[in-house]
């Protein structure tokens, strides 16, 4: 029997963020059609709200064009610490004492010697103690509090760096007192729900009820349907993780924060109870930041980086993303492409993760798909096909990660469509359900086979509603492609 080109899809999702290396409708037009990327992530961080506007209906155009519909996600900067204006760049030096002031600078008492930047965030004196370590700009530079006052905190500098306006702080260990969704972040959800984005990713989420928040206000503004992703990227996130994959749709490894949050030798093991936890719980899981880091300016990828997305892949994550390499990179083709090649070398021949193992079927429905699932491993079928309104069914089948079989499932609704690119393993289709079960079985069949997904005489085990004797019942099928 000739191998099936199913045998080599890519299973792990690539999500890319767009900016001036990839926004352009030929990029988009190569990005989509010919280097299958799935989801686009705008970084509200340096979107203006035109822009995401642009983008959003540009997307939609170039997908329509090229007839292969892909998500949108807005990635909202959530509750974050940032200093001020500088009128010009600080070039703080080792062991200089330097304040971070809660007032614009000009409202304060201040020793003439010492420098200082104001903070956005009133609480800081109150919160941080004397002893903290405060890191600016993604830690490169790092001071430790020597005093607090009532209106600034006076710090010594560890390592020294330029600052400049605006610049976003962390401070390990401190549960910040600023609101889940801030108003710019309200501003920028109003503006994607106008321009209809699939996906909000929350940034600085720290527990359940954060996302509770941002469902409220989807809801409110009429964006039911909307997915949001969580981001962990601090040490309280951490600390609640299951609740917060109860709540979220999806969950985003956010290592660029998450490695000045927390001490940078824990990452390893924080990014696998965190993809260990949400297959459990049936959620997709993204990985993150830096994956292709050195490609920003060179074509190929370091062996550590090939080593690190390997990793994701083998740990079963259900996307991979991109950010600087494909925002400002030189090779961001290169880099959807590098992703593209480790994850199906790695994919198909690697010793994966078992954390499926770990999936508890507590409904009828559950269970079903684990049978559909155990079927379609020991025929090594060569693809699950599901049939999925909601996007439900195809989302069990993805969570229990089938050993080989892709998913091939089809909705009739271009929304969920869109919803599924995030899912492990599933390449969704659009279908029109209108008609008997049977037919509509059958057309996704001839389908998938005159696209050269499927050959004949292969196995595929089919997930779908069955008409027995006047009534609708769940099935799970073993057929042989004619
Ligand atoms: C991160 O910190 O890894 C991340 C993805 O968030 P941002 O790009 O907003 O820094």
């Amino acid at each position: 029997m000739e191998i099936s080109p199913t045998r080599n899809l890519r299973r792990t999702k690539i999500i890319f963020t767009i900016g001036p290396a990839t926004d352009s409708e030929e990029m988009l037009r190569s990005l989509i059609r010919d280097h299958y990327v799935d989801i686009c992530r705008i970084n509200m961080a340096h979107a203006s709200h035109d822009y995401v506007r642009t983008i959003v209906k540009r997307v939609r155009k170039v997908s329509a064009e090229v007839g292969r519909e892909i998500a949108v996600m807005m990635d909202v900067k959530g509750p974050e610490v940032r200093t001020g204006d500088v009128d010009a760049p600080i070039e703080l030096q080792p062991g200089e004492i330097f304040d971070f002031t809660i007032k614009p600078s000009g409202d304060i008492e201040r020793e003439e010697e010492i420098r200082s930047v104001a903070v956005n965030y009133a609480e800081l004196v109150n919160d941080v103690e004397v002893g903290s370590v405060v890191l600016v700009d993604n830690g490169l530079i790092r001071l430790e509090v020597l005093e607090k006052r009532e209106t600034l905190i006076r710090c010594k500098v560890i390592i020294a760096g330029e600052l400049t306006s605006r610049r976003h702080i962390n401070l390990p260990g401190v549960k910040v007192n600023l609101p889940a969704l801030t108003k710019k972040d309200e501003g920028d959800t109003l503006v994607g729900i106008e321009a209809g984005v699939d996906f909000y990713a929350l940034s600085f989420v720290r527990e359940g009820n954060d996302l509770k928040i941002l469902r409220k206000f989807l809801d409110d503004n009429n964006a039911p349907d909307a997915r949001m992703i969580a981001k962990i990227e601090d040490q309280q996130a951490i600390r609640n993780l299951e609740e917060i994959v109860v709540e979220c749709d999806a969950l985003m490894v956010a290592r660029g924060d998450l490695g000045i949050e927390c001490p940078f030798e824990t990452l390893p093991l924080i990014q696998r109870r965190a993809v260990k936890e949400c297959i459990r719980q049936r959620t997709p899981v993204i990985i993150a930041t830096h994956m292709l880091e050195s490609m920003i300016s060179n074509p190929m990828p370091t062996r550590a980086e090939v080593t690190d997305v390997a990793n994701a892949v083998l740990e079963q994550a259900d996307c991979v993303m991109l950010s600087g390499e494909t925002t400002v990179g030189k090779y961001p083709v290169e880099c959807v492409d590098a992703l593209r090649k480790i994850s199906k070398s790695v994919d198909t021949t690697g010793t994966k993760s078992d954390f499926a193992s770990f999936v508890e079927l507590t409904t009828d429905k559950q269970k079903l798909q684990h049978s559909a699932v155990t079927m379609a491993n020991q025929f090594e079928a060569a693809a699950i096909i599901c049939f999925t309104r909601t996007g439900s069914m195809a989302e069990g089948v993805a969570a229990l990660r089938p050993q080989s079989s892709p998913i091939f499932a089809f909705t009739n609704s271009d929304t969920i469509l869109k919803h599924l690119r995030i899912n492990h393993g599933v390449i969704p289709f659009v279908a029109d359900f209108d008609g008997e079960p049977a037919s509509t079985v059958e057309n996704a069949i001839k389908f998938l086979k005159s696209e050269g997904f499927i050959i004949g005489g292969e196995k595929i085990v089919v997930v779908s509603d069955i008409l027995a004797a006047d009534r609708v019942i769940d099935s799970v099928q073993l057929r042989q492609v004619d």
